[in-house]
C-alpha cells in the first residue's frame, strides 16, 4: 500500500500554513477588495469599505482559566478584534461572539464572560449582533468576529509603506508577555502551596497589559487631529519583530529597528530583570501588546515627534538591504522574528 504523505503543521508554522491555504483561494465578487493577508478583509459596500476580522481563542492555548478571570477574557476577546479593525484605520461597529462550552461551565460562568464582553462593547461602542453556541469536549472555545467601516481614502493596509518611511509604535512593548510570566509563576507557586496569597500588586501594570489589553482607537483619532495618515499599519499581536516582518513582506521592503528606541515601561524592565530576561527581547518578541505599528512619510515626522505615546523606532529600507536590528552598542544584526508558536 502506498504511504500517504504527511507533513507536520509545525514544519510550515502558522503563517506558512495560512499562506499555503491562501494560495488556493479565488474571489468570485468584485466587491472583495482584499481577502487573506491583512488585519481585516476589505469589502466594497458602496460609499465606504466594510472591514471584518475574526479571532479564535482556545482554552489551554490562548488562556488559562486558573488565572484569567472570565470577565477579563470576555473583554480581551472583543478588544483584540477591535484592534484589528483599528489597524485598518477603521471604526468598529458590530461583533458576533461564538463559543464552545464544556459541561465544566455554569450559566453564572458564561454570564461572567459576558459581563466582560458587554464592558468592552460599551468602551468601544460596538453592537453585539449575534454568534453561535455549541458544546465542546475540550474546555472553552471563544471566537469573535468584528465588523467595521472605513472611508475608501482612509483605509490603511500593511502594504503601503515606502522606502525611508519612519517606523512608529504606540505605547510600550513587552508588558503583556512579562505579565504572563508573572501569572504563570504565581500559578506554580499556588499549586505548590495553595495557602499562599498571590502577590500581584507590585506587577499591576504588566498583569493588566496581559489580562485586559486596549485597542488603540485613541491613537487613530489623534493621528487624524494631527493630519497624519500612516502609509502602512498593523497591530501588534505576535510581537514587534514578527509583525514588522508582516509589514516588510506586504510592502516588499526591508527595515531598520533601533534597540535603544524601543519603548519599555519601567515595570516591564524591572520584572524582566527578575526573570533574568532581556527586556529588549521581551519588547521584540513578546506578543499581545495590541499596540499599533505604523509607517509615516519622513515629511510627517515633525507632526508626531512631540506625541508622548508615539515612538519612532526605525525606518523602512530597500528589501535588498534586509531587516536590521541596531543594538545599543551600535552593532547591526539581522532582525529575527520568533513570534508566537502555538504549533
Ligand atoms: P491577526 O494576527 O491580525 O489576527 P492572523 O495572523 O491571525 O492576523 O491572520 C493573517 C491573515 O490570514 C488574515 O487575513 C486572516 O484572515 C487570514 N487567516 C488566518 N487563518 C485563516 C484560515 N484558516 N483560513 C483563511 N484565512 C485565514
Ligand atoms: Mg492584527
Amino acid at each position: 500500500m502506498a504511504e500517504e504523505k504527511r507533513t507536520e503543521i509545525d514544519k510550515l508554522g502558522e503563517f506558512g500554513l495560512i499562506e499555503r491555504l491562501a494560495g488556493g483561494v479565488k474571489h468570485y465578487h468584485p466587491e472583495t477588495i482584499r481577502g487573506i493577508g491583512d488585519d481585516a478583509a476589505v469589502l466594497d459596500i458602496g460609499n465606504e469599505f466594510l472591514i471584518t476580522s475574526t479571532d479564535l481563542l482556545t482554552e489551554g492555548i490562548h488562556f488559562d482559566l486558573s488565572y484569567v478571570p472570565l470577565q477579563h477574557l470576555g473583554y480581551k476577546a472583543i478588544a483584540v478584534n477591535v484592534s484589528d479593525i483599528a489597524a485598518m484605520n477603521g471604526k468598529p461597529k458590530q461583533v458576533t461572539v461564538s463559543m464552545g462550552l464544556s459541561n465544566r461551565f455554569s450559566v453564572e460562568a458564561v454570564e461572567a464572560l459576558y459581563e466582560g464582553i458587554h464592558a468592552a462593547c460599551k468602551d468601544y461602542e460596538v453592537d453585539l449582533v449575534g454568534g453561535d453556541t455549541t458544546a465542546s469536549s475540550s474546555g472553552l472555545i471563544l471566537s469573535v468576529t468584528a465588523l467595521g467601516t472605513v472611508g475608501k481614502h482612509d483605509i490603511i493596509y500593511r502594504s503601503g509603506a515606502q522606502e525611508n518611511d519612519i517606523l512608529c509604535v504606540t505605547g510600550d512593548l513587552g508588558g503583556a508577555f512579562i505579565g504572563l510570566q508573572i501569572l504563570e509563576r504565581e500559578k506554580q507557586e499556588y499549586l505548590a502551596n495553595p495557602e499562599m496569597q498571590p502577590k500581584l500588586e507590585k506587577y499591576d501594570y504588566v498583569v493588566g497589559r496581559q489580562l485586559r489589553p486596549k485597542a488603540r482607537m485613541d491613537i487613530l483619532h489623534e493621528l487624524r487631529d494631527l493630519v497624519v495618515k500612516p502609509s502602512a499599519m498593523i497591530d501588534l499581536s505576535d510581537g514587534l519583530a514578527s509583525d514588522a516582518f508582516h509589514l516588510c513582506k506586504a510592502s516588499d521592503l526591508g527595515i531598520v529597528i533601533y534597540e535603544d528606541k524601543l519603548p519599555i515601561d519601567k515595570q516591564t524592565y524591572e520584572t524582566a530583570a527578575e526573570f533574568s530576561m532581556d527586556p529588549n527581547t521581551c519588547a521584540l518578541n513578546g506578543g499581545e501588546d495590541y499596540e499599533l505599528l505604523f509607517t509615516i512619510p519622513p515629511g510627517d515626522f515633525d507632526k508626531i515627534k512631540n506625541h508622548a505615546d508615539i515612538h519612532t523606532i526605525g525606518y523602512m529600507q530597500k528589501k535588498e538591504n534586509g531587516k536590521a536590528f541596531v543594538t545599543r552598542n551600535g552593532n547591526t544584526v539581522e532582525l529575527k522574528a520568533q513570534g508566537w508558536k502555538h504549533f
